[in-house]
């Protein structure tokens, strides 16, 4: 069986420095916030090139501080794609604003720049790019127009720790940008986790007082907050991970530009990179006309697959009450019908994906090329 993701294997290769890190949190009794947050804070905002980091308990804690700090709220709308995890969207909602969708790009599956200045209303205050899959959005030309209408950037980089845009880590690129350490995530904590990065020191100190219970001091709310707080146990392991984060984002390029060459002659879409991105593979998804069909081959020869993501967020029955219909977005609502995520980690081995690839070309190749590789 080859699982569409192996968390355990990861562990396995630095069992003892999350030990270490994890005796070292109970040592420490620093069990919220504390020293270990608040030095992971300035290892990721370095990594990216950001000047701020502010920890906190999940990524969608993350996009709705940085909506709050950016001042958008009720009555606001804030511009967005429909092809994204829902947490991009609820987290608008939250803040009381309206996320109003531009369809994406058919290759990049990113913001289609074409289609942005369209969307654009008085109302308008944030535009929200989602580096789908760990590939960037454009962001030159969402920056300059922005910049024209007088609007905030904030990154979903979610799914796109490592990723660059031009030579820049996303993270750093617009005014405000959003990562989640959900396990699965490129970066993984071992629970919730996320993070906002800037380089607008009132945007930061909002953020870090927001995230709990907009507390100036001890006792004195200045804002009305949330308990956004990150656990001091997932500070000091993403700490011990982001010191392996190259070497596994090099891997998975790696595995990518391997699947890529085995993937040449079979009938899907492998996914490109755009001449602007260093893709980061958070999930490696090919197209296909025939997905229902290509997933229970890949599944019988013990291939585990996934959708991401199978319905756009504006036809989800949850957002029903923004009164978008099908046929809107055609580019998000093809490609949820045609995406196929396939196996993707660092630890996956050259075989394992000559064996993926084989069952995605043809099923009856596989037994040889099974037999060959074990
Ligand atoms: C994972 C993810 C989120 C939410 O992060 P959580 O840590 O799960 O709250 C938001 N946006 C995108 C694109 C994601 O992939």
């Amino acid at each position: 069986m080859i699982p569409f993701l192996d968390l355990r294997a990861q562990y396995s290769s630095i069992k003892d420095e999350i030990q270490q890190a994890v005796t070292g949190v109970f040592e420490s009794g620093q069990f919220v916030l504390g020293e270990d947050v608040a030095a992971f804070e300035s290892e990721f905002a370095r990594y990216v090139g950001a000047a701020h980091g502010i920890a906190v308990n999940t990524g969608t804690s993350a996009l709705h501080l940085a909506l709050l700090a950016a001042g958008v709220g009720p009555g606001d709308e804030v511009i967005t794609v429909p092809f994204t995890f829902v947490a991009t969207v609820a987290a608008i909602c939250y803040t009381g604003a309206r996320p109003v969708f531009v369809d994406v790009d058919p290759r990049s599956f990113t913001l289609d720049v074409a289609q942005l200045e369209a969307a654009i209303t008085p109302k308008t205050k944030a535009i929200l790019p989602v580096h789908i899959y760990g590939q960037p959005a454009d962001m030159d030309p969402i920056l300059a127009i922005a910049r024209e209408r007088n609007l905030i950037v904030i990154e979903d980089a979610c799914q796109a720790h490592g990723a660059e845009y031009r030579g820049r880590r996303v993270g750093s690129i617009g005014d405000l940008a959003c990562f989640s350490f959900y396990p699965g995530k490129n970066l993984g904590a071992c629970g919730e986790g996320g993070l906002v990065t800037t380089s607008n020191a009132r945007y930061a100190e909002t953020i870090r007082m927001l995230r709990d219970w907009g507390q100036a001091k001890k006792y004195h709310h200045v804002l009305r907050g949330y308990n956004y707080r990150m656990e001091g146990l997932q500070g000091a392991i993403l700490r011990v991970k982001l010191r392996h984060l190259e070497a596994w984002t090099a891997l998975r390029r790696s595995r990518a530009a391997e699947y890529a060459v085995f993937l040449k002659a079979a009938d899907v879409v492998a996914p490109p990179e755009m001449s602007y991105a260093r893709h980061v593979y958070h999930v490696y998804a090919v197209r296909t006309t025939d997905r229902t069909q290509l997933q229970r081959t890949l599944q019988s020869y013990g291939v585990q697959t996934g959708i991401h993501y199978p319905i756009p967020v504006h036809l989800q029955e949850a957002y029903r009450d923004l009164g978008y219909t099908a046929g809107t977005f055609p580019e998000s609502e093809r490609a949820a019908n045609e995406v196929l995520s396939l196996p993707m980690y660092p630890e996956l081995s050259n075989s394992q994906i000559e064996i993926v690839a084989a069952a995605v070309k043809s099923g009856e190749r596989v037994e040889r090329v099974a037999a060959r590789a074990s």
